[in-house]
Parts: C-alpha cells; structure tokens; sequence
C-alpha cells in the first residue's frame, strides 16, 4: 500500500480496496519499524491519526468527499497544531503545546487529511543539512551516512522512506526543495502570499512560505489545493482565486519556453549533477519545449543578501522567546536579565544565536544603512534579473542544488560552505517567486533534483510541466535500494 502515490490511494479509497483506517494503521507500523534509522518524525500522534481515519472513513462512505480524506500525511513541526506539542526543533520549544491549528493545518483538516505526527528539521528552520535539531540529525534514506537536506529534512525523508503519502514543509531559502531534491521526491515552493503563514512559526517573514512535498507532481497539485488559500489572518496572504492545480497537468510542454541561466551551470556545480540536468532539459526538448539561454546576472549576490535579510527578521521574530510568556524557561533566575539570558541561552543553540547575532548586529544603529538597506536593495535586482528572463520564456529551469547529499559534518565547520548549498533556490525566495524540484537522475546512486522557476502565481504551469515530464521518465518511481527489497 505504501508504493502507492496519493492520486492512486484516494482512488482506492473511493473503490474501497481498503479504508482508511487500515491505510493509517499500515503507515503508522512502518513508522514504528523503520524510523528509528531515519529519525524523520519528532512527535508520532497514533491515536488521534486512528480517531482521524475512522472519521475519514465515515466521511468517504458517504460520498462526495475530497480527494485527501483519509490520506495519512505529516506536518513539518514548524506547524501549530492544537493539543500537540509543536516544537520547531528546539529545545526552546520542547514544552510547548500549541493552542490552536495552523491555517495550512485547519486546511488539511477540513479536507479530512489524517495527521500521522510532526517532523524533524533543523532548528527554527535554519540549515541546509538537519544536522541542527534538537532531536537530533534526520538521515537520508538512499544512504544513512548522508544528510537528508533541510531545513524540512524530516519531511522529506519521511515521503522518501515512505512514512508519509505527503508532508508539508516551509522553504525560506530553499528549505523545501533542497531536501526533495536530496531525498528524490517531489517539492514546491509556492509564491509568497498563496499559502498562509498563519500559525506557522516565524523564521524570516518576508521570505517564508509553506509548500508540500509528495511522490509526484500530481499529488504536490492535490495537497497544493488544501493549502493554498486566502486568510485573513495573515496580512501578506493575497487574496486570489485559488486555481484547480489538479486539473491543470494535461497541457504538453510544445512550445513551452524554458530559459537556461549561464549562471547555474557555472563554478561549484558537481559535473556529474550538472549532466543529469542537461540530460532532464534534453528529454524536456524532445517532448516539445525549447530551450533559451538566459543570465541572471545578480546571482552571485543572492546568498550574501539572504544571509543578511533572514538574519535580520529572525532577530526580531526569536526575540518573543524570553522565558517569560512560553517555552523554555531556565531553573531559578535571579532577576529579569538572568532569566532572559539563560533562557534563552539553554534554549537555542548554536546555529540560531549565530543568526541572532549577526541579525542584530546587521540592524543596529549605523549599520542598518550598511548592510539591511543594501541587500534589500540587492534583492529588487534579483527581482528584476528574474522579470526582465520571464519576458522571453515561460520557465526557468536549472539544477536545485549543487551535488547531491554529502555526508553528515561535511560542512559543519563551515557554515558559508553550508550557506553555498542553497545558491540555486535562495534568489527565489528574495524575489517571492514560485519554485519546484522533481527527481531527475541518480548520481552515485544519490538522487539529483531538477529545479522549475516560474512566474509569480505561476504554480500550475510548473506543476504541469513537472507532471508531463513524470509521464515520460520513472526518476519519481525510484526508490532507496534498502526499500526496494522490502516486502
Ligand atoms: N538553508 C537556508 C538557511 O539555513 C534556508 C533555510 C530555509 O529555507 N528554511 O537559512
């Protein structure tokens, strides 16, 4: 049952081949047998994913229900979720029972979705590797020697290792499509403002937005129909109609512009990843699409000004967490000073007071010019780079990162090296634009991701262009050699 896509699982929901209740049970087992190798859930929530399915089955006997009732999914534990403990992979937040649901999260409900539990990631969202959860790293299940990518490393290990049908995720500079990239499944960043950000813990404001990742284009369209929404309880949500993405994956790619950029296929590109790549943009031409060479001349200013801009915000937004109001409060302070500092102390670590620091460092008085003015200034170039590339093609396609997964503390010593992977997805987020990895070759039998860039709210065109490419390649439909075999 676990081979099956989302699309497959629903159909066979409907056909009654089994119910619901025996898909989460079946799902829950594997989580029980096998993710004590991969560590990609932090919180397993069994009886209420047993209550969900028993309700989801009642719902789909009676008919008319939508497609994600009684499909067992998981939310990357970024994600409020009422009376279940939502921890952000922190010790900060190790206590912490969130009072209410995320939008994304009541939107999944409402579909009649069934929480499997939360998962693993590095700490608020920040990394490239999950190397930096409190609970510990998240390993990749083509090979446990290798990291799974993050920040939503659980989420696609999860989808990878088959312990999920879907996940969500957040990508704030790559965060969902780095790891789908590693972990040879599917992801997408949506453009910011579609999916809410309310109930979602903040890392960088104006760059976070939350996405799914699932087996395959298609299902990322069906769970991208429950997430996307407009809510007014997050003022950047825009209010837009919400297009059927399900509906959308017939066109062929005749015809279909893809614009090449000279600057992804420069220095620091693994040439193994960079022919498989070629190799996916070729198989595109053959089904119809022509390929346009493009620059993106700002490029190489993207991860700088990130790394100044996602500082910055994450200063402002983690400084709610001072041991007074929730989370983590340090043992018998002395005064006001002492509980804040050892709070807060004990309760991040290292990566995230890196942030703090530079953060605050970057907005304080006389620097503020110097560095957030300039990169938001940078930032508008990137922007422009992209509008000016979409008047000649209809997408951007490219690799999503630079080699495929490497192994646990390769880059711990160096956090620019870690900061490097991320070159090819962060100008996406500074610029607020859809993006889109897909599975599209092994190297050393590690999957490589091919990244789709589109215009803004173009998130059908590249579901599209990503389901007709799965129609003629099985990248998708492999899975790690240690899962193969299993019964
Ligand atoms: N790897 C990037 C960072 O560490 C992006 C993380 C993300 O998208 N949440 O900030």
């Amino acid at each position: 049952m676990h081979r099956l896509t989302l699309a497959q699982l629903a159909e066979g929901l409907r056909q009654r081949q089994f119910s619901s209740e025996e898909l989460t049970k079946h799902y829950l087992d594997r989580i029980k047998k096998l993710d004590q190798h991969y560590n990609s859930y932090i919180t397993v929530t069994e009886e209420s994913a047993l209550q969900q399915a028993r309700q989801a089955d009642k719902r789909l006997a009676e008919g008319g229900a939508p497609l994600l009732c009684g499909i067992p999914i998981a939310h990357k534990d970024i994600f409020c979720t009422e009376g279940v403990r939502t921890s952000c992979g922190s010790r900060m937040l190790d206590n912490f029972i969130s009072p209410y649901n995320a939008t994304v999260v009541e939107n999944l409900i409402n579909d009649g979705a069934v929480m499997l539990g939360k998962t693993n990631m590095d700490e608020f969202a920040m990394g490239s590797s999950n190397e930096t959860s409190y609970y510990g790293p998240v390993k990749n299940p083509w090979d446990t020697n290798c990291v799974p990518g993050g920040s939503s490393g659980g989420s696609a290990a999860a989808v990878a290792a088959m312990l999920a049908v879907a996940t969500t995720a957040t990508d704030t500079g790559g965060s969902i499509r780095q790891p789908a990239a590693l972990c040879g499944v599917s992801g997408l960043k949506p453009t910011y403002g579609r999916v809410s950000r309310w109930g979602m813990i903040a890392f960088a404001s104006s760059l976070d937005q939350a996405g799914p990742i699932a087996r395959s284009a298609e299902d990322l369209a069906i769970m991208l129909n429950s997430m996307a929404s407009f809510d007014p309880k997050d003022s950047t949500s825009i209010d837009r109609a919400v297009p059927d993405y399900h509906t959308h994956l017939s066109t062929s790619v005749k015809g279909l512009r893809i614009g090449v950029p000279e600057e992804y296929f420069g220095e620091g590109l693994n040439p193994a990843t960079a022919t498989v790549i070629q190799q996916a943009l070729k198989e595109l031409e053959s089904m119809g699409a022509s390929l346009v060479n493009i620059r993106l001349p700002h490029t190489p200013l993207a991860v700088p000004a990130y790394y100044v801009i996602a500082p910055a915000e994450c200063s402002a937004n983690l400084s709610r967490f001072d041991g007074v109001r929730y989370g983590h409060r340090c043992d018998n302070p002395t005064d006001l000073e002492d509980l804040y500092k050892r709070s807060r102390g004990e309760g991040f670590g290292d990566e995230v007071k890196r942030r703090i620091l530079v953060g605050t460092y970057a907005l304080s008085a006389g620097y503020y010019d110097a560095y957030y003015r300039k990169a938001q200034q940078v930032r508008r170039l990137i922007k422009q780079d992209f509008m000016e590339a979409f008047e000649s093609v209809d997408v951007i396609m490219g690799p999503t990162s630079p080699s495929p997964a490497f192994a646990f503390g390769a880059k711990g010593d160096d956090p620019v090296a870690m900061y490097l992977e991320d070159i090819f997805t962060i100008a996406t987020n500074l610029a607020g634009l859809p993006g889109l990895s897909i599975p599209a070759g092994l190297v050393d039998n590690k999957p490589v991701g091919l990244q789709m860039i589109g215009n803004y709210f173009d998130e059908a065109l590249l579901l599209n262009a990503a389901h007709q490419f799965q129609l003629q390649t099985d990248w998708h439909q492999r899975h790690p050699s240690s899962l193969e075999e299993e019964a």
